[in-house]
């Protein structure tokens, strides 16, 4: 009986992977670009431990998930799989230093003191740590100091990732306005990125796009996706 129903959940995890790994390659292909140019992450956010044995059992190597410590009780128990784990939520600053603990990339860095954060737990449990600095796409967001750095303040994070002994800048993550015009949201993205590219040679990571608009991510140069529900099903609880 369970192990019909783990069957069951592979066949359909396999049928929405593939057809989403064949859309990226679509979207990549569309803009001139190589499918093997973007990375598919996938956002495994309250699904259960089996789910992503089962996507890496299917190729899977990046999963994201965006709340401590949901995401660091995955991480221990799937340690064998050798997966590489993105952080792309909100962090506390109290939860920081245990988020570096498991993470081999923090997508949402947007202040110089959650940089300080991270690299004192990296020390701590001697790691090191790829950090994006999450920028906002929505002017009145950044205001409310909510979703990412106000855009003229991602240098100062940059430098200030680079700075510490065990984080390095990788680049920029967005999340378009909801409701907003996605492919606008995700050219500034990659716009931001370019700039940056300039003074922070090694920022080549621009992740931007989600289930609902990752073809206009690809579109405007994203490198990376976060897709949750497009590969899992709609989430059983608000994630
Ligand atoms: C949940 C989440 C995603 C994935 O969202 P889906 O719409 O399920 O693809 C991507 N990025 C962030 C920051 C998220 O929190």
């Amino acid at each position: 009986m369970a192990e019909h129903a783990g069957e069951q959940r592979r066949e359909e995890l396999a049928g929405r992977l593939a057809a989403v790994r064949a859309e990226i390659a679509a979207a990549a292909e569309a803009a001139g670009r190589a499918a093997e140019d973007v990375t598919l992450i996938v956002v495994t956010k309250t699904w259960p431990a089996s789910d992503i044995r089962i996507l890496a059992d299917l190729g899977v190597a990046d999963v994201g998930e965006n709340r401590h410590p949901e995401a660091e009780d995955k991480a221990r128990e799937l340690s064998d799989l050798g997966l590489t784990w993105h952080f792309i939520g909100q962090i506390q600053s109290n939860k920081a230093a245990r988020i570096a603990g498991y993470a081999d990339v923090v997508h949402s860095v947007d202040s110089v003191r959650l940089a300080g954060r991270l690299d004192v737990g990296a020390q701590h449990h001697d790691r090191r740590i790829d950090c994006l600095v999450q920028v906002s796409l929505d002017p009145q967001e950044a205001s409310a100091g909510r979703g990412g750095a106000a855009p003229d303040l991602a240098g100062e994070v940059a430098a200030a990732i680079n700075g510490s002994e065990r984080l390095r800048f990788a680049g920029v993550m967005g999340v378009a306005p909801l409701g907003g015009d996605a492919d606008t949201a995700y050219r500034s993205l990659v716009a931001m990125q370019r700039r940056l590219l300039v003074d922070f040679p090694g920022a080549l990571v621009v992740s931007g796009g989600m289930s609902g608009d990752f073809a206009a991510a690809i579109a405007a140069g994203a490198t990376h996706v976060r897709v949750g529900s497009a590969v899992l099903g709609e989430r059983p609880l608000l994630g």
